[in-house]
């Protein structure tokens, strides 16, 4: 290759810098795409596959896309987890000598994304770097490029990282190369899967250079003022990020917020499992929004609320008076509808402030992103007004932190006509009256133009030719055109300049004089209309903090009316918060299938937990009963209650839960496809380690993924475990169809049992959807069984096998009588035993040898006391 042309050597050049991306490299009015790339980009783009020296020995493969509309392209590669590396010509090719200077100007991969039309609006499209941190910890440095936002987080359990990685769920994550990157991949197994992984060198994460490259980027700020200082591993990752946004972004680069630090502690923990489970931004089933606790809760009017409801939902609070702020200004707002109505029409009139913030500091905006920018600035003394009846102190405090930046609004104004086209370098962008020169050069372009307009009917008069026409065109200019019948009537003063098959066409000296100015002043007038047009988005991007600052108090106040209207219309009541470990819902019920089921009306209930007598609530019922719905419902109220929401019950009393955890039998959940029982069991390992008696545990029917026996077990000694270690003393609820564990209430004190009521009739069940006191006494499987169409037959020979089993009687060989009946062959089944007793009962066999007969009283004695330490 190295032989061919000297341009195809400086496209080696620079492919040899970028190796792992595809490379647009702009030839003329196309991007061309060489060699593997073009094999690769051909296959995702669905364009045709050429070759450069066809058919000789050196053939290279090659492909190509017009530059004007190659957004398309870029988006379809980048979707497909590609990254791109777009190669400008850096100089003007009439004024280069020998090769055209050529350079990568920017990268786009999936967490680089700046055309915002290709992305989601409400959901943030992050980029996000792991790295470790002190012994034991990670570092987690978040940006999303196209929105500024900046956060760190560092957290101390691999478990905690999955849970990070699950709640960004970034698109493209980097990792540092070498043992820490793969200790890392490995670490995230199975989460990095559809992201894009970018490694980077590893000395680009040092902890010295890492830590210059963060205060460097917000004008040398410490540390403190980010609140990470001393947590390495959150610098580190920090670091790595700026270093990957400077790479690819080649000095646009995106105006970030200075960044947040959370650690663990700050929020309430939701693991990876219970984010699944409990169904937060996505369903299990279809992994869609709609379905999910965030479809019905979001009922915001701008993107910026959107995205930030979804973080408020992945991230509830633990600090009373914050989360007691929230519910406030939410109930001022449930309470003023007329006021909620009026915010709502004004905030709906509101684009995208975060994303066109984000364009214009990339310098990617167009003119009609200004004027957005403008429309939506024009909203908010408004809304400023509109907030000035507010009383709840969130409310006050959003007030004052919108700035309606009038004088930003006023510049747009005054520079930017109202409709302005899509395109920057067309003109027609700047409004009259803004700028002296342009105005000029516009006169004269006018003037030019009308003298020509003019012309064309003075000449057919002075003519007297009525079919003579002045035209335009790119290589002649101006010209008069006259039919050949006329040509005897053409005056002295034209100049022929071409002859056609039955016209010549003429120019004067006059016409090309106007022309010349027409042409000069429209030349000059693009480029000076482009390059105010520059200055002003300049000066906007100048402002991008206040934009920022605005914007963000804009997105909470959507936030508060969004909740407020949806507590408005779904009933629902601002929950009483406190450090008391009790939870009380009067009349709770589960937000999403209250707002989903259409035949059935929601039935609500009643929940009383607490850290003295009712910590763990084993609820048995039939299948189909209501069990999961109840125990979600009453870990989705709590959450709801800690992101500020109010929430769907009567009354509720929510004493602050530091993580909740959520874990259901492998055959609930099968859509994983894991080996499910252990991952239940890995799962439910990682609760008894990381329970709090500030905890609120929800089992939903754990054990199921192995034999009965092993099941129950398991789900008993789990069971006294978290009653009889204080450390990890979580309030429970424990959904079961093992009967069995109704015992558990006999010897532990603050087990409770609860059932969900079903009623017999005509042999069939009604589900009352009730939760009472006391354990179900059978499990009615049979019934349920019968709801679902198996057939009569089967039905009434499970009746008769049920029977059997519960007389638990056996027959002489041991074989139960459950395989009696209907002439069926005998089964080589073991004996059926009851339930936690063992076949080698020691104390048994012990009795059972014994020949009372032999023994001396002394004997008799000792056996006693043998027999007791047998207990
Ligand atoms: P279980 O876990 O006991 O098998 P589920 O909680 O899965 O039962 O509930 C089964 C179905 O019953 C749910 O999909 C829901 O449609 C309905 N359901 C559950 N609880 C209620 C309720 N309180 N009111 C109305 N319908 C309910
Ligand atoms: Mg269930």
């Amino acid at each position: 290759m190295s032989g061919s042309t000297p341009m195809m050597r400086q496209y080696l050049e620079i492919k040899e810098q970028y190796p792992d991306a595809i490379l647009f490299f702009r030839l003329g009015d196309f991007y061309e795409m060489f060699l593997d790339d073009a094999v690769t980009a051909s296959r995702v783009l669905d364009i045709t596959l050429t070759s450069r020296n066809k058919g000789a020995a050196e053939e290279v493969p090659l492909c190509g896309i017009p530059y004007h509309s190659c957004q398309p392209y870029i988006a379809r590669l980048v979707e497909q987890g590609y990254k791109v590396a777009i190669c400008e010509q850096v100089e003007d090719p009439k004024a280069a000598k020998g090769i055209v200077r050529r350079e990568v100007v920017r990268v786009v991969s999936p967490g680089l994304v700046v055309d915002t039309d290709t992305l989601e609006p409400k959901e943030n499209n992050y980029l996000l770097a792991v790295a470790a941190g002190r012994p034991g910890r990670f570092g987690l440095a978040v940006v999303d490029i196209t929105t500024g936002e900046f956060s760190l987080t560092e957290v101390s359990e691999p478990e905690g990282l999955r849970g990070e990685l699950l709640r960004f769920n970034p698109r493209e994550v980097l990792l540092a190369t070498g043992e820490e990157g793969e200790a890392l991949r490995k670490e995230l197994a199975g989460i990095l899967d559809g992201r894009r992984v970018e490694w980077l060198p590893d000395w680009v994460l040092a902890p010295d250079r890492a830590e210059g490259a963060l205060r460097a980027a917000f004008d040398d700020a410490p540390l403190e003022a980010f609140g990470c200082a001393g947590l390495t591993g959150a610098i580190r990752a920090a670091g790595a990020v700026l270093y990957y946004l400077e790479e690819t972004q080649k000095g646009l680069l995106p105006h970030l917020r200075p960044p947040t630090t959370s650690q663990g502690g700050d929020f309430m923990v939701i693991d990876e499992a219970t984010r699944r489970n409990l169904e937060l931004t996505a369903t299990l089933h279809d992994g869609r929004r709609k379905g999910s606790l965030l479809g019905v809760l979001d009922r915001t009017v701008t993107a910026m609320g959107g995205r930030l409801l979804k973080h408020w939902i992945n991230q509830p609070l633990l600090r009373i008076e914050p989360i007691q702020a929230r519910h406030e200004a939410v109930a001022e707002l449930v309470e003023r509808s007329l006021l909620r109505d009026e915010l709502r029409t004004a905030l709906d009139g509101v684009y995208d402030l975060e994303r066109l913030n984000g364009k214009i500091s990339m310098a990617h905006a167009n003119a009609k992103d200004l004027t957005a920018l403008r429309a939506s600035l024009e909203r908010l003394p408004g809304l400023v007004e509109l907030l000035a009846e507010c009383e709840s102190p969130r409310l006050i405090e959003l007030r004052r932190n919108i700035d309606p930046l009038e004088e930003l609004c006023a510049l747009i104004a005054a520079g930017i006509v109202d409709d302005p086209p899509f395109v920057l370098r067309d003109g027609g962008i700047i409004r009259d009256g803004f700028n002296a020169e342009l105005d000029e050069l516009r006169a004269v372009s006018r003037e030019g133009k009308g003298w020509i307009a003019r012309l064309e009917s003075q000449e057919k008069e002075r003519t007297g030719i009525s079919s003579l026409k002045v035209r335009f065109n790119k290589v002649f200019g101006y010209y008069i055109e006259i039919t050949r019948s006329h040509l005897a009537r053409v005056p002295e003063d034209y100049q022929r300049r071409q002859t056609l098959a039955n016209a010549e066409r003429y120019i004067t000296p006059a016409l090309k004089e106007y022309e010349e100015k027409v042409l000069g002043a429209e030349e000059r007038l693009t480029q000076l209309e482009f390059d105010l047009f520059q200055g002003l988005r300049r000066q906007v991007a100048a402002e991008g903090a206040r934009i920022q600052a605005t914007a963000a108090a804009l997105a909470e106040l959507d936030v508060f009316t969004a909740l407020a209207e949806l507590a408005h219309e779904r009933d629902y009541v601002r929950p009483e918060m406190d450090e008391s470990g009790d939870l009380e819902i009067r009349e709770g019920r589960h937000p999403v299938i209250e707002a989903m089921s259409l035949s059935e009306r929601f039935v609500a209930n009643d929940l009383l937990m607490d850290t003295r007598e009712n910590q763990i609530l084993i609820i048995t019922g039939p299948n189909m009963a209501g069990k999961s719905t109840f125990m979600r419902q009453v870990a989705l109220i709590v959450l709801m209650a800690q992101m500020g929401s109010l929430v769907p019950a009567g009354s509720a009393r929510i004493g602050v839960v530091d993580r909740i955890f959520t874990r259901v039998g492998a055959s609930d959940n099968l859509a994983r496809g894991q080996s499910t029982f252990m991952v239940e069991m890995t799962e439910a390992a990682n609760i008894l380690r990381h329970a709090t008696p500030r905890s609120l545990i929800v089992l939903d029917e754990i054990g199921r993924g192995t034999s009965t026996f092993d099941g129950l077990s398991i789900a008993w000694a789990v069971a006294e475990y978290l009653h009889d270690v204080p450390e990890v003393a979580a309030k429970t609820l424990f959904a079961t169809h093992y009967h069995e564990l109704i015992d558990l209430a006999l010897t532990r004190e603050r087990v409770r049992n609860y059932n969900i009521a079903v009623k017999e009739w005509n042999e069939q069940i009604i589900f009352l959807r009730k939760i009472v006191k006391g354990g179900a006494s059978h499990s009615y499987g049979i019934q349920v069984a019968r709801l679902a169409g198996l057939p009569r037959e089967v039905i009434d020979r499970a009746r008769e096998v049920l029977k059997n089993l519960e007389s638990g009687e056996f027959e002489g060989e041991g074989e139960p009588r459950l395989a009696r009946g209907k002439g069926r062959k005998k089964a080589a089944a073991s004996p059926q035993l009851s339930l936690f007793e063992s076949a080698a009962d020691p104390l048994r066999q012990r009795l059972a040898e014994l020949d009372v007969q032999c023994l001396t009283p002394l004997q008799a004695l000792n056996l006693l006391d043998e027999l007791k330490a047998l207990v």
